[in-house]
């Protein structure tokens, strides 16, 4: 392939893969200080585990300093102890365009695709190539955007007009830019490059005048229609795109369209060593680094043999990742074989993790955790409901507690009351049962289900 292309037309440069998740939107950091230190109390919406955020810390240092090559981490510690939690808070203090892309094992195996072209497209998401590119770019202030509200979903169109002292050009936006302006927060006053090529559209900065004196216009104001011309430069744009939106975009049976869908299909061996090769030479070129960042594996001790043996290979690669595998088992089967092992991971593939652990929460963290759940959830707890709330999650599981915020939040609400008292929360309990309860049931009622 003699020209491996690196932009898909539109905008491709939603690197962070990770969606956000709804039990974990309190988390913004793992809450530490300029020497990684945990700060006390709730610190970017986490608490506690203090030695497993100072090593996640330490982690994300080795990441941004490029220096994990082939490394794994292991996160192991009962369950609801934080450990997906304190992943997503180490993707939010990874730079901007490192990639985090979070998997859970049972997905390898849901996947139309085998086990291992699964994971070998979970890697090469969280491999980025930051590209330096020659491009034309339009450079303006922000004067409006309009976006044709008749359309929607894919087909959604735009104008945005453009900028710079007296003279203004339009320029035609398609759904994708629309999305970006929308997620990078661009409005009017803001000073933007527009890569011609990608469509790609940065935020350089803040208004040189005040965009309101454009807004109004005024019956002074003349605006001079410009050739796009003047607004233009050639300059050298950085852009950070993922291996695997490489091989997407370079895939002929597919081509960039699959980006959008998300059906990528199988990619050829072939393409890959093609599209590595090039990354190769544009590394020596000085025109591309190649940026690893970290994929989280979620319930590890789900994948079999198999996969295992697959990330010990992959681990070797030259542009390998950060691996952060988690999970809370103990001594547990290994997939796929009759052999028994710590966390039911191969002790080969355990010998090169950097294991960290953590570990059950003490009561008054359970509650401090219940506190910053109810904050984001918008529901106000009495003393006494969080007390009871903090006293569930001890006895079962915090996880279960979290839970019971959000029904007795809305218990409370039919009730028309403003906070949650004990009541709310007693009923809520009663109606859904927690793992220990619910297999009391099962016990004592098991003649009455399917054996
Ligand atoms: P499992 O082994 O069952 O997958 P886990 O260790 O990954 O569990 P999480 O899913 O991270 O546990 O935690 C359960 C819930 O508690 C989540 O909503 C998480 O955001 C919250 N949580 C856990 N630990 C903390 C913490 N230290 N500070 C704030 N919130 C936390």
């Amino acid at each position: 392939m003699a020209n491996i292309q690196t932009t898909a037309g539109a905008s491709s440069s939603s690197i962070q893969t990770l969606e956000r998740i709804g039990a974990h939107s309190h988390i913004r950091g793992l809450g530490l200080d300029e020497h990684l230190q945990p700060l006390s109390g709730p610190a970017q919406g986490l608490i506690g585990q203090k030695s497993a955020r100072r090593a996640a810390g330490l982690v994300v240092e080795m990441v941004k300093s490029a220096r994990i090559a082939g490394r794994a981490i292991l996160m192991a510690g009962p369950p609801s102890s934080g450990k997906t939690a304190i992943g997503m808070a180490m993707s939010q203090s990874l730079g901007p365009d490192v990639p985090f892309v979070m998997l859970s094992s049972s997905e390898v195996f849901s996947l139309e695709m085998s086990k291992t072209e699964a994971l070998t497209q979970a890697f090469r998401k969280a491999i980025g190539v930051r590209i330096k590119e020659e491009a034309e770019v339009l450079e303006g202030e922000v004067v409006e955007i309009i976006v044709d509200r008749s359309l929607t979903g894919a087909t959604k169109t735009g104008k945005l007009t453009l900028k710079t002292t007296d003279m203004e050009t339009i320029y035609d936006l398609g759904s994708k830019m629309i999305d970006t302006l929308s997620k990078e927060k661009i409005t009017a006053g803001d000073v933007v490059s527009i890569d011609k090529s990608s469509g790609r559209i940065s935020k350089i900065g803040r208004s040189y005048t005040r965009a309101r004196d454009y807004d109004a216009g005024g019956p002074d104001t003349k605006f001079v229609a410009c050739p796009e011309g003047e607004l233009q430069h050639r300059r050298t744009v950085t852009h950070t795109v993922t291996l695997h939106e490489i091989d997407v975009i370079n895939s002929r049976t597919q081509g960039f369209l699959a980006l959008f869908a998300g059906d990528t299909g199988e990619i050829k061996p072939e393409l890959r060593a093609q599209i590595d090769g090039k990354v190769e030479e544009w590394k020596e070129e000085g025109k591309a680094t190649v940026v690893p960042g970290v994929l989280f594996i979620d319930e590890v001790h789900m994948l079999d043999v198999e996969c295992f043996s697959f990330l010990n290979r992959a681990l070797e690669g030259e542009m390998a990742p950060l691996v952060v595998m988690a999970s809370n088992r103990g001594l547990a089967r290994i997939r796929g074989t009759r052999f028994r092992s710590p966390h039911g991971i191969p002790i080969d593939l355990l010998d090169r993790a950097l294991i960290v652990a953590t570990t059950k929460y003490a009561e008054e963290e359970i509650g401090a955790i219940l506190q910053l759940r109810a904050q984001e959830e918008d529901v106000e707890l009495s003393a006494e409901a969080l007390s009871v709330l903090t006293r569930i999650g001890a006895e079962t599981s915090l996880r279960y507690a979290i839970n019971l915020i959000t029904t007795s939040g809305l218990a409370c609400r039919r009730r028309k009351g403003q906070k949650v008292e004990v009541p709310d929360v007693r009923r809520v309990y009663g109606l859904f049962l927690d793992e220990k309860r619910s297999v009391e049931y099962l016990t004592a009622h098991a003649k009455e289900f399917m054996a």
